[in-house]
Protein backbone atom coordinates (compact mmCIF):
# COMPACT_ATOMS: atom_id res chain seq x y z
CA UNK A 1 0.00 0.00 0.00
CA UNK A 2 1.66 3.51 -1.01
CA UNK A 3 0.02 6.02 1.81
CA UNK A 4 0.43 9.54 1.79
CA UNK A 5 1.44 11.50 5.21
CA UNK A 6 0.83 14.76 6.08
CA UNK A 7 1.90 16.12 9.40
CA UNK A 8 0.33 19.55 9.89
CA UNK A 9 2.01 21.42 12.15
CA UNK A 10 1.56 25.16 13.57
CA UNK A 11 4.81 25.75 13.03
CA UNK A 12 6.13 23.49 10.33
CA UNK A 13 4.37 21.05 8.01
CA UNK A 14 6.18 17.37 7.18
CA UNK A 15 4.93 15.45 4.04
CA UNK A 16 5.79 11.74 3.36
CA UNK A 17 4.96 8.81 1.38
CA UNK A 18 5.16 5.29 3.60
CA UNK A 19 3.57 2.35 3.52
CA UNK A 20 1.73 -0.12 5.78
CA UNK A 21 4.28 -1.20 7.68
CA UNK A 22 5.61 2.17 9.15
CA UNK A 23 8.02 2.87 6.76
CA UNK A 24 8.51 6.25 4.96
CA UNK A 25 10.42 6.48 1.44
CA UNK A 26 10.54 9.70 1.04
CA UNK A 27 9.69 12.85 3.04
CA UNK A 28 10.03 16.85 3.10
CA UNK A 29 9.49 19.19 5.88
CA UNK A 30 8.82 22.95 5.05
CA UNK A 31 7.21 26.15 7.45
CA UNK A 32 3.96 26.46 8.04
CA UNK A 33 2.86 29.77 6.45
CA UNK A 34 -0.45 31.28 4.98
CA UNK A 35 -3.00 27.91 4.00
CA UNK A 36 -2.74 28.90 0.30
CA UNK A 37 1.26 28.93 0.07
CA UNK A 38 1.94 25.98 2.30
CA UNK A 39 -0.66 23.84 0.64
CA UNK A 40 0.68 24.64 -2.53
CA UNK A 41 4.05 22.85 -1.28
CA UNK A 42 1.68 20.04 -0.15
CA UNK A 43 0.46 20.23 -4.01
CA UNK A 44 3.74 19.93 -5.40
CA UNK A 45 5.33 17.19 -3.38
CA UNK A 46 2.64 14.93 -3.65
CA UNK A 47 1.37 16.15 -7.33
CA UNK A 48 3.00 12.61 -8.96
CA UNK A 49 2.52 10.22 -7.05
CA UNK A 50 -0.37 8.18 -6.90
CA UNK A 51 -1.32 7.38 -3.02
CA UNK A 52 -3.86 4.94 -2.19
CA UNK A 53 -4.82 7.05 0.96
CA UNK A 54 -3.84 9.74 3.04
CA UNK A 55 -3.14 10.29 6.93
CA UNK A 56 -3.18 13.56 8.01
CA UNK A 57 -2.49 14.88 11.54
CA UNK A 58 -2.77 18.54 12.16
CA UNK A 59 -3.12 20.93 14.66
CA UNK A 60 -5.95 22.19 16.24
CA UNK A 61 -8.14 22.96 18.01
CA UNK A 62 -9.61 20.77 14.85
CA UNK A 63 -13.51 20.39 14.81
CA UNK A 64 -13.21 16.19 14.60
CA UNK A 65 -17.35 15.52 15.35
CA UNK A 66 -18.29 14.06 12.00
CA UNK A 67 -21.99 15.38 12.33
CA UNK A 68 -20.86 19.05 12.85
CA UNK A 69 -20.94 21.27 9.72
CA UNK A 70 -17.86 22.36 10.49
CA UNK A 71 -16.39 18.44 10.88
CA UNK A 72 -12.39 18.96 9.46
CA UNK A 73 -11.88 22.95 9.93
CA UNK A 74 -9.06 24.17 12.19
CA UNK A 75 -11.23 26.04 15.10
CA UNK A 76 -10.04 29.10 17.10
CA UNK A 77 -6.13 28.58 16.98
CA UNK A 78 -4.16 32.31 17.33
CA UNK A 79 -2.53 31.48 14.37
CA UNK A 80 -4.53 34.01 12.27
CA UNK A 81 -4.68 32.70 9.10
CA UNK A 82 -5.68 29.06 9.77
CA UNK A 83 -8.80 29.99 12.03
CA UNK A 84 -11.59 28.29 11.25
CA UNK A 85 -9.94 27.02 8.04
CA UNK A 86 -11.77 23.72 6.10
CA UNK A 87 -8.46 21.59 6.03
CA UNK A 88 -10.18 18.83 5.23
CA UNK A 89 -11.96 20.69 2.62
CA UNK A 90 -9.12 21.92 1.14
CA UNK A 91 -7.41 18.59 0.99
CA UNK A 92 -10.66 16.76 -0.33
CA UNK A 93 -10.48 19.13 -3.72
CA UNK A 94 -6.94 17.85 -3.77
CA UNK A 95 -6.68 14.33 -3.05
CA UNK A 96 -9.20 11.82 -4.61
CA UNK A 97 -8.34 9.11 -2.42
CA UNK A 98 -9.58 8.12 1.00
CA UNK A 99 -8.12 10.60 3.57
CA UNK A 100 -7.90 10.14 7.53
CA UNK A 101 -8.29 13.03 9.73
CA UNK A 102 -7.16 13.23 13.33
CA UNK A 103 -4.85 15.93 15.65
CA UNK A 104 -0.91 15.71 15.63
CA UNK A 105 -1.02 14.30 18.56
CA UNK A 106 -3.71 11.74 18.24
CA UNK A 107 -1.42 10.40 15.12
CA UNK A 108 1.47 10.20 17.02
CA UNK A 109 -0.21 8.57 19.77
CA UNK A 110 -1.23 5.88 17.52
CA UNK A 111 2.19 5.14 15.54
CA UNK A 112 4.10 4.36 19.06
CA UNK A 113 1.26 2.24 19.85
CA UNK A 114 1.54 0.82 16.60
CA UNK A 115 5.26 0.75 15.88
CA UNK A 116 7.23 2.77 18.79
CA UNK A 117 7.39 2.69 22.45
CA UNK A 118 3.99 1.66 23.28
CA UNK A 119 4.13 -1.11 20.80
CA UNK A 120 1.13 -3.86 21.65
CA UNK A 121 -0.45 -1.16 24.39
CA UNK A 122 -4.14 -0.63 24.37
CA UNK A 123 -3.88 2.22 26.02
CA UNK A 124 -1.13 5.19 26.07
CA UNK A 125 -0.45 8.61 25.93
CA UNK A 126 1.79 10.79 23.80
CA UNK A 127 2.93 14.35 25.15
CA UNK A 128 4.89 17.07 22.90
CA UNK A 129 6.20 20.02 24.94
CA UNK A 130 7.16 22.39 22.38
CA UNK A 131 5.69 25.68 21.21
CA UNK A 132 2.40 24.46 22.65
CA UNK A 133 1.77 21.57 25.16
CA UNK A 134 -0.59 18.67 23.61
CA UNK A 135 -1.57 15.19 24.43
CA UNK A 136 -2.97 12.34 22.23
CA UNK A 137 -4.46 9.89 23.81
CA UNK A 138 -4.79 5.67 23.07
CA UNK A 139 -8.07 4.58 25.81
CA UNK A 140 -8.69 1.20 25.24
CA UNK A 141 -7.87 0.72 21.32
CA UNK A 142 -9.12 4.07 20.58
CA UNK A 143 -8.35 7.15 20.03
CA UNK A 144 -9.83 9.59 22.62
CA UNK A 145 -11.96 12.80 20.95
CA UNK A 146 -15.30 12.90 23.02
CA UNK A 147 -16.96 16.70 22.84
CA UNK A 148 -13.61 17.95 20.63
CA UNK A 149 -10.88 16.37 21.75
CA UNK A 150 -8.42 16.46 24.87
CA UNK A 151 -6.88 19.35 25.19
CA UNK A 152 -4.23 18.56 27.59
CA UNK A 153 -1.75 21.65 27.52
CA UNK A 154 -4.59 23.59 29.07
CA UNK A 155 -4.93 21.37 32.45
CA UNK A 156 -4.97 23.08 35.53
CA UNK A 157 -1.38 23.12 37.66
CA UNK A 158 -0.64 24.07 40.98
CA UNK A 159 2.01 26.79 40.80
CA UNK A 160 5.11 26.08 43.13
CA UNK A 161 5.70 28.44 45.98
CA UNK A 162 7.90 31.23 45.03
CA UNK A 163 7.35 31.09 41.28
CA UNK A 164 5.93 34.61 40.67
CA UNK A 165 5.74 34.31 36.84
CA UNK A 166 2.29 35.12 35.48
CA UNK A 167 2.00 32.43 33.15
CA UNK A 168 1.79 33.13 28.82
CA UNK A 169 -1.52 31.13 28.00
CA UNK A 170 -3.76 34.22 26.13
CA UNK A 171 -7.27 31.65 27.49
CA UNK A 172 -5.70 30.95 30.94
CA UNK A 173 -2.32 32.78 31.81
CA UNK A 174 -1.01 30.02 34.35
CA UNK A 175 -2.26 26.58 32.77
CA UNK A 176 0.19 24.24 31.93
CA UNK A 177 1.05 25.56 28.62
CA UNK A 178 1.11 29.10 30.34
CA UNK A 179 3.60 27.71 32.83
CA UNK A 180 5.96 25.15 31.09
CA UNK A 181 5.58 25.70 27.45
CA UNK A 182 8.99 26.45 25.52
CA UNK A 183 7.71 30.22 24.64
CA UNK A 184 6.97 30.15 28.78
CA UNK A 185 10.31 28.84 29.80
CA UNK A 186 12.01 31.77 27.49
CA UNK A 187 9.72 34.43 29.07
CA UNK A 188 9.81 33.23 32.61
CA UNK A 189 13.99 32.78 31.96
CA UNK A 190 14.59 35.65 29.79
CA UNK A 191 16.49 33.36 27.11
CA UNK A 192 15.21 30.80 24.67
CA UNK A 193 14.82 27.06 26.23
CA UNK A 194 17.60 25.64 24.18
CA UNK A 195 20.52 28.07 25.83
CA UNK A 196 19.10 27.35 29.38
CA UNK A 197 20.66 23.80 29.89
CA UNK A 198 23.44 24.17 32.23
CA UNK A 199 20.72 26.02 34.50
CA UNK A 200 19.62 23.53 36.76
CA UNK A 201 16.47 25.72 38.46
CA UNK A 202 14.76 25.91 35.23
CA UNK A 203 14.47 21.93 34.32
CA UNK A 204 13.54 21.49 38.23
CA UNK A 205 10.79 23.91 37.98
CA UNK A 206 9.95 22.83 34.47
CA UNK A 207 9.71 18.64 36.03
CA UNK A 208 7.46 20.27 38.91
CA UNK A 209 4.78 21.17 36.41
CA UNK A 210 4.90 18.41 33.96
CA UNK A 211 5.24 15.80 36.68
CA UNK A 212 1.80 17.26 37.97
CA UNK A 213 0.18 16.64 34.48
CA UNK A 214 1.80 13.45 34.19
CA UNK A 215 0.18 12.51 37.74
CA UNK A 216 -3.26 13.97 36.99
CA UNK A 217 -3.25 11.73 33.81
CA UNK A 218 -2.17 8.62 35.02
CA UNK A 219 -4.85 9.04 37.47
CA UNK A 220 -7.28 9.53 34.97
CA UNK A 221 -6.81 7.85 31.78
CA UNK A 222 -4.66 4.89 33.41
CA UNK A 223 -2.18 4.91 30.44
CA UNK A 224 0.24 1.81 30.60
CA UNK A 225 3.23 4.06 28.61
CA UNK A 226 3.49 7.37 28.57
CA UNK A 227 5.54 8.84 25.94
CA UNK A 228 7.35 12.99 25.97
CA UNK A 229 8.47 14.44 22.59
CA UNK A 230 8.76 17.97 21.59
CA UNK A 231 11.86 20.64 21.13
CA UNK A 232 12.16 20.96 25.03
CA UNK A 233 12.34 17.05 25.72
CA UNK A 234 15.08 17.12 23.35
CA UNK A 235 16.79 18.89 27.50
CA UNK A 236 17.78 15.11 28.23
CA UNK A 237 17.86 15.60 31.80
CA UNK A 238 14.58 16.61 31.79
CA UNK A 239 12.83 13.38 31.72
CA UNK A 240 14.73 11.71 34.82
CA UNK A 241 13.42 14.64 36.82
CA UNK A 242 9.62 14.23 35.60
CA UNK A 243 9.58 10.56 36.61
CA UNK A 244 10.91 11.96 40.12
CA UNK A 245 8.58 14.28 40.23
CA UNK A 246 5.75 11.81 39.60
CA UNK A 247 7.04 9.44 42.13
CA UNK A 248 6.64 12.56 44.40
CA UNK A 249 3.31 13.56 43.54
CA UNK A 250 1.84 9.86 43.54
CA UNK A 251 3.39 9.58 47.24
CA UNK A 252 3.32 5.62 46.68
CA UNK A 253 -0.51 6.09 46.48
CA UNK A 254 -0.34 3.70 42.75
CA UNK A 255 0.73 0.32 43.61
CA UNK A 256 2.78 -0.61 40.64
CA UNK A 257 6.06 -1.36 39.23
CA UNK A 258 5.94 1.23 36.88
CA UNK A 259 5.31 3.66 39.05
CA UNK A 260 8.39 2.45 40.98
CA UNK A 261 11.42 0.26 40.20
CA UNK A 262 10.74 0.22 36.12
CA UNK A 263 9.63 3.82 35.88
CA UNK A 264 12.18 4.20 33.04
CA UNK A 265 10.42 1.96 30.94
CA UNK A 266 6.90 4.16 31.82
CA UNK A 267 7.63 7.49 31.09
CA UNK A 268 9.87 7.57 28.35
CA UNK A 269 11.14 9.28 24.82
CA UNK A 270 9.29 8.57 21.31
CA UNK A 271 10.02 4.63 19.94
CA UNK A 272 10.18 6.95 16.73
CA UNK A 273 11.92 9.84 17.61
CA UNK A 274 11.75 12.74 15.38
CA UNK A 275 9.24 10.59 12.98
CA UNK A 276 6.34 9.32 15.63
CA UNK A 277 3.79 12.72 13.89
CA UNK A 278 4.37 11.49 9.97
CA UNK A 279 4.37 7.27 10.63
CA UNK A 280 1.24 8.25 13.17
CA UNK A 281 -0.05 9.84 9.90
CA UNK A 282 0.67 6.52 8.22
CA UNK A 283 -0.89 4.54 11.07
CA UNK A 284 -3.94 6.64 10.83
CA UNK A 285 -4.41 5.26 7.30
CA UNK A 286 -3.49 2.02 7.90
CA UNK A 287 -6.21 1.66 11.30
CA UNK A 288 -9.02 3.98 9.66
CA UNK A 289 -9.16 1.62 6.08
CA UNK A 290 -9.48 -1.58 8.36
CA UNK A 291 -12.87 0.02 9.50
CA UNK A 292 -13.52 2.05 6.12
CA UNK A 293 -14.22 5.22 8.35
CA UNK A 294 -12.02 7.93 6.03
CA UNK A 295 -12.82 11.31 6.95
CA UNK A 296 -13.67 12.06 3.41
CA UNK A 297 -16.70 10.39 2.89
P1 LIG B 1 6.51 22.89 17.63
O1 LIG B 1 5.98 22.67 19.02
O2 LIG B 1 6.37 24.31 17.19
O3 LIG B 1 6.04 21.90 16.64
P2 LIG B 1 9.05 22.02 18.73
O4 LIG B 1 8.50 20.76 19.28
O5 LIG B 1 10.42 21.99 18.12
O6 LIG B 1 8.10 22.67 17.65
O7 LIG B 1 9.05 23.06 19.92
C1 LIG B 1 9.62 24.33 19.82
C2 LIG B 1 9.92 24.82 21.24
O8 LIG B 1 10.86 23.94 21.83
C3 LIG B 1 10.51 26.22 21.29
O9 LIG B 1 9.86 26.96 22.31
C4 LIG B 1 11.97 25.99 21.64
O10 LIG B 1 12.45 26.99 22.52
C5 LIG B 1 11.95 24.64 22.34
N1 LIG B 1 13.17 23.87 22.05
C6 LIG B 1 13.61 23.50 20.84
N2 LIG B 1 14.78 22.83 20.94
C7 LIG B 1 15.07 22.79 22.26
C8 LIG B 1 16.15 22.25 23.03
N3 LIG B 1 17.16 21.60 22.46
N4 LIG B 1 16.10 22.40 24.37
C9 LIG B 1 15.07 23.03 24.97
N5 LIG B 1 14.05 23.56 24.30
C10 LIG B 1 14.04 23.46 22.96
ZN1 LIG C 1 -4.25 27.64 28.64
Amino acid sequence: MKIGAIEAGGTKFVCGIGDEHGQVAKSITFQTTTPEETLSHVHAFFQSEHIDGLGVGAFGPLELDRQSPLYGHITTTPKRHWQHFNLLGALKDEFSCDIYLDTDVNAAALGEASWGAAAGHQNCIYITVGTGIGAGLLVEGNLVHGLLHPEVGHMLVRRRAGDTFSGCCPYHQDCLEGLASGPAIQARWGEEASLLANNDAVWMLEAYYLGQALTNLILTVSPEKIILGGGVMQQAQLLPLIRREVQTFLAGYVEKRELGQTIDQYIVDPGLGQMAGLKGCLALVVRGSRSHSPASQ
